[in-house]
């Protein structure tokens, strides 16, 4: 029989078990406490419980891990986590410290279906999804140095919406009291547009920030940069985000445009990115292409001025605007640079 993971498990399916085995319903929060907070390795460890439990849940379940196989520190304080899973494929994980904040940036998938060119982890090609253990492990075990993990964003190798119910259940198990605690408004998923995803999104009301990696203002140029585009076209994709519902007041959806020397980074593009988003809530993240230290970029970075006059032109049509930093250049951690080669 195939045991089941605890570190992918909620609290219903806990009690559920507990109720089954016909055992106190109150050692489900003691149960949860081991794995989520004290981040036992084993059940053996959860020295509260009755040896009976212990051997009722060892013989149903297991605690999964990962091995951190390499750790790779930025001079700008950003740090590349490479994990090894269980069948010894390997994933990568991006912590980013800033003043207040202390970002993860985690894995859904091993490699990424998509193919976006400009993207290292898409010419990977996919192996297969990540269970929501492993999602949540990656968390867990950068956390056990790191104890003040702020934000999480689902942006590292792989698109979540295409994992979803995996991405989902380990959204839950992140934001949940009773699993990592991270407040649901802290945690981004970011999806390069597919659809029916994006659909069924809406309808979870998880209260999580969604981005959108755009990256281009017309199809044809999306089509090239993205090939999902030409299942998921701009027109339709934007539709999509005008009925996304976002909480009054308070929740904008992020558009990513990561900026390309002659690709996509003239005014032209910006007038013509600004026509597109007209009438969204939304925020636009531009993020300068940064091409890796092995030399292999097919693209090139902008020019500052351009990248200046990009983020001007935007201003100019009232749109929020931040030109992000590309982070970890040095260790090629930064957006789209993630291969575990
Ligand atoms: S940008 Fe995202 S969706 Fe595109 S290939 Fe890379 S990981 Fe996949």
């Amino acid at each position: 029989m195939n045991k089941i993971d605890m570190r992918e498990i909620t609290e219903d399916e806990l009690n559920e078990y507990l109720r089954v085995i016909g055992s106190e319903a109150y050692r489900a929060k003691q149960v949860l406490d081991w794995i989520y907070n004290k981040k036992i390795k084993s059940i053996e460890e959860m020295t509260n419980l009755s040896k009976k439990l212990r051997e009722d849940l060892q013989n149903e379940f297991y605690v999964s891990g990962l091995i951190l196989l390499q750790e790779m520190v930025s001079k700008d304080g950003t740090r590349k986590c490479l994990f090894e899973l269980e069948d010894k494929q390997k994933i990568e994980s991006v912590l980013m410290p800033d003043d207040k904040r202390l970002t993860l940036c985690v894995s859904t998938q091993v490699g990424c279906k998509f193919n976006c060119s400009f993207c290292y982890t898409g010419k990977m090609g996919f192996s297969r999804n990540l269970t929501a253990g492993e999602i949540v492990n990656q968390i867990m075990l950068v956390s056990r140095k790191e104890k003040r993990i702020t934000n999480i964003v689902l942006m590292g190798m792989g698109e979540p919406l295409d994992n979803y119910e995996n991405v989902i259940k380990a959204v839950k198990i992140i934001y949940s009291p009773w699993g990592l605690g991270i407040s649901a408004s802290k945690i981004t998923l970011s999806t390069c547009g597919l659809i029916p995803g994006l659909k069924r999104l809406k309808d979870e009301k998880l209260n999580i920030n969604l981005a959108i990696s755009l990256n281009a203002s017309d199809d044809n140029v999306r089509n090239r940069l993205m090939p999902v585009n030409k299942k998921y076209p701009l027109k339709e994709l934007l539709k999509v985000c005008r009925e996304y519902p976002l909480k009054p007041n308070k929740k904008r959806i992020t558009f990513e445009y990561v900026l390309i020397r002659d690709v996509n980074d003239s005014v032209k593009d910006a007038k013509q990115l600004a026509d597109l988003l007209k009438g969204i809530k939304c925020k636009i993240n531009l993020l300068p292409f940064n091409k890796r230290l092995d030399g292999k970029s097919q693209y090139d970075s902008p020019d500052q001025h351009k990248v200046d006059k990009f983020h001007e032109y935007l201003i100019s049509r009232n749109f929020s605007v931040f030109t992000r930093k590309q982070r970890g250049i040095d260790i090629s951690a930064s957006c789209g640079q993630l291969t575990a080669s």
